[in-house]
């Protein structure tokens, strides 16, 4: 992103969310599933406040952001912003992630999910707070998240925190070079909540799925969520 005229990036961040909404539309059509069940979550980890603001004003509003301290700094300058934690989350991250973020994606273990209920009492009183379960559906060593095998072992558990809802599961697929092959994990994470609330596991239906390369197919092959950031923003810079 090289321009730095606000109401020029403005413009081009309209016109990159009206090609992701139409892509989101097309890719729904193929399949036959209404694009309204597909829930755009703008990942805004490459952005500034002033970029955030600027994607404020081209009509997005949900920002998914990978860590902690970043979503807290930007929260409290870009006004109108809703936000979603995407990223890994260390148990004395939770007090202040429960603040920010209106739902954690990213829980991968039952002490997590354990502390984020003992803390939303205190934070969110009143609330069922929205989790979803990361899964590691490859069983990729570099990736958190449960291990499929392990995740029914866990579903007990995790019905047991009242103040948790857990809305569904989320993966975040492995590199491949053809995108084609990330329909596999896609698949496998659908078939995993099929067969987890096949046994009235205690799960909502949301899969959180698909990033820029392959948002389509995770559309057709039934993602709830998809988190996408350099389809809208642009390529990120190497750190
Ligand atoms: C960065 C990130 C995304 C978005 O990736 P893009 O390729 O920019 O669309 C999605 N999910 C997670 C967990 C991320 O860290």
């Amino acid at each position: 992103m090289t321009s730095t005229d606000p109401g020029e990036r403005v413009a081009l961040f309209r016109d990159a969310y009206a090609r992701v909404i139409e892509r989101i539309a097309g890719a729904s059509a193929r399949v036959g599933r209404d694009p309204a069940n597909v829930t755009l979550l703008a990942v805004s980890k490459s952005l500034a406040p002033d970029g955030l603001r600027a994607a404020v004003d081209a009509g997005l509003t949900l920002f998914g952001e990978n860590r902690v301290q970043a979503g807290i700094a930007k929260a409290a300058e870009v006004p109108g912003a809703r936000w979603q934690l995407i990223g890994p989350l260390q148990g004395n991250k939770v007090g202040k992630a429960l603040d920010v973020f209106e739902a954690i994606q990213t829980v991968d273990s039952v002490g997590l999910a354990e502390r984020i209920d003992r803390l939303v009492a205190e934070a969110r009183p009143r609330v069922r707070y929205p989790i979803l379960l990361q899964v590691n559906v490859d069983d990729d060593p570099a990736k958190a998240g449960f291990q499929p095998a392990a995740l029914e072992a866990a579903m007990g558990p995790l019905a047991a925190f009242e103040r948790l809802e857990v809305q569904g599961l989320m993966t975040i697929g492995r590199l491949a070079a053809d995108p084609e092959s990330a329909r596999g994990t896609f698949r496998r994470l659908r078939d995993l909540s099929e067969t987890l609330r096949g046994r009235a596991a205690a799960i909502g239906p949301a899969l959180s799925m698909g990033m820029t390369d392959d948002f389509e197919l995770a559309v057709e092959e039934g993602a709830t969520i998809i988190r996408v950031g350099r389809a809208l923003f642009g390529e990120r810079r190497p750190d």
